[in-house]
């Protein structure tokens, strides 16, 4: 069966990049009953952030992309690991790695390398001077087996060291990738990749190599800034004398200036778009969209239907570009059949947070009858406190001159006299009733039509348009009616 991993690096923030490349190697482990593996790359200890790890895989449960093994978080937010091809951290797997890399060594396809930083960075510069790209002179290579003792001694006396990979001169090597076809390079234009770093820590290119062969992983389906450091891991494949496994190269996603997606231009963390209140179900779903097509023009997909409906051969070659329009109208979409009681738990700490409430008139009821009538015009949660300020406070805030000029209208007086009249007169306030009395105003002083229910809506709320004034008037209870009622009179 296939096996699949998502491989992250604990370096702060988790990109929406990051969230489509998850969600793509779940749902294709799912639609093929295979297992999906969440593995912690953390080998790189000069990017490592405290607490990324956590917050990476509270990213993942929240947007419903669970994991078969690898590292887990508990509810208590206490970090684990589940599955029999354990440690998933590769900081704990540094043995592994020792033992790998010896066999490279003393069958000569790996080196010990003693170049000092201020070599490598010269050589580099008069690299670049002579308009190559900088690639390592291979200074080190003779000592590969040649002088055990030698090397074993320099080790000894603590000199710094790196093992890099020894590249056979002029060799193609090519893979297939599913979806950008055949890949091919020459060893020529590939540097010895260091392995092991002087810290002791492999690099990213070996243990991803290792990890996989030995998690069993079948497919590879990672970001397509991985291409081509591919070529490298097809030829470690190759002399530890392993399977490579299937590669998936996923397109970028990019911009509206078809670059590449970054924290510069605004949200690209999947904290951001939680932050902002998009539902999970909508960001997933519209994700699954960027750079992946269906065969028909669904654009609707609960997380079954994509698992469903999911095939790598339907992912485009081309980076997919991230439109926020088309995300909020998605998640528009889940916001509008959200149930009102999740909604209105989901609004509480925006509403706190943006004063719109003191906090005494906005029990979780009346959140609830506000959320169901004004649900279907919202793009995502932080969007709410300014969609309901209606509701609250016992004064009228005209919102523009429009609302003022409605409101010096020469019915108007009319209107509110007739408003007071029979809301203090009522006993409850429901949409029926509101509408019955209505239609009573317009017989006994023959106002009607936009006179009757936008010139209502400006009396009791200031503003021009919003949701239907019968369910605004139940919601806003008598006695509030009453007070907005005298406080716009004055
Ligand atoms: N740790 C790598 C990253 O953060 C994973 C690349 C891969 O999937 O091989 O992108």
């Amino acid at each position: 069966s296939v096996r699949v991993r998502f491989a992250p690096s604990p370096t702060g923030f988790v990109h929406i990049g990051s969230l489509r490349t998850a969600l793509y190697n779940y749902l294709f482990a799912k639609k093929l009953g295979g297992e999906y593996i969440l593995r912690v790359e953390d080998t790189d200890r000069t990017r490592y952030v405290d607490g990324a790890i956590e917050g990476m895989l509270n990213a993942m449960k929240w947007a419903g992309i669970e994991h078969d093994e690898g590292v887990c978080i508990d509810e208590e937010g206490k970090v684990f690991q589940k599955g029999e091809y354990g440690p998933y951290m590769q900081s704990e797997r540094l043995d592994i790695y020792k033992k790998y890399v010896q066999k490279l060594l003393d069958e000569g396809h790996a080196y010990y390398c003693f170049c000092s930083k201020p070599r490598l960075e010269k050589l580099r510069e008069i690299q670049r001077a002579e308009g190559k790209v900088p690639k390592y002179d291979g200074f080190c290579r003779g000592l590969a087996g040649v002088s055990k003792e030698e090397t074993q001694k320099r080790i000894d006396a603590g000199e710094s060291y790196v093992i890099r990979l020894k590249l056979p001169a002029s060799r193609e090597i090519e893979f297939d990738d599913m979806v950008r076809g055949k890949v091919s390079i020459n060893t020529d234009d590939l540097d010895d990749q260091v392995l092991i770093k002087a810290d002791g820590f492999p690099t990213y290119h070996f243990a991803v190599v290792v990890d996989d062969h030995l998690m069993k992983i079948t497919h590879v389906i990672r970001g397509e800034e991985w291409i081509s450091s591919t070529p490298k891991h097809v030829y470690l494949y190759e002399v530890l004398g392993w399977e490579a496994p299937t590669y998936v190269h996923l397109p970028n996603i990019l911009n509206s200036e078809k670059k590449k997606l970054s924290k510069r231009q605004g949200d690209v963390a999947v904290e951001d778009f939680e932050k902002k209140g998009y539902l999970p179900e909508g960001l997933v779903n519209y994700v699954a969209l960027v750079g992946w097509s269906p065969e028909d023009n669904k654009e609707i997909f609960s997380m079954e239907e994509l698992i469903e409906a999911f095939s790598v051969d339907r992912v485009s070659r081309s980076g997919g570009v991230f439109d926020t329009n088309k995300l909020n109208w998605i998640n528009q979409h889940y916001m509008k059949d959200a149930e009102d009681e999740m909604l209105a738990n989901l609004a509480m700490p925006y509403i706190k947070e943006s004063g719109v409430s003191n906090g005494e008139d906005m029990d979780v009821e009346t959140l609830k009858k506000i959320m169901a009538i004004v649900k279907e015009g919202l793009h995502y949660a932080a969007e709410i406190p300014e969609k309901i300020s209606l509701f609250f406070g016992d004064d009228v805030k005209l919102e523009n001159d429009d609302a003022k000029e409605f409101l010096a209208l020469e019915h108007m007086p009319a209107l509110i006299g007739a408003l007071e009249e029979k809301i203090s007169g009522a006993s409850e306030i429901t949409p029926e009733f509101v509408k019955a009395m209505f239609k009573e105003i317009q017989k006994e002083h023959g106002i009607k039509g936009k006179n009757l229910f936008m010139g209502t809506r400006v009396i009791l709320t200031g503003q021009m348009h919003g949701p239907e004034i019968p369910y605004v008037v139940e919601i806003l209870g008598k006695e509030r009616v009453l007070s907005r009622i005298a406080y716009v009179k004055n």
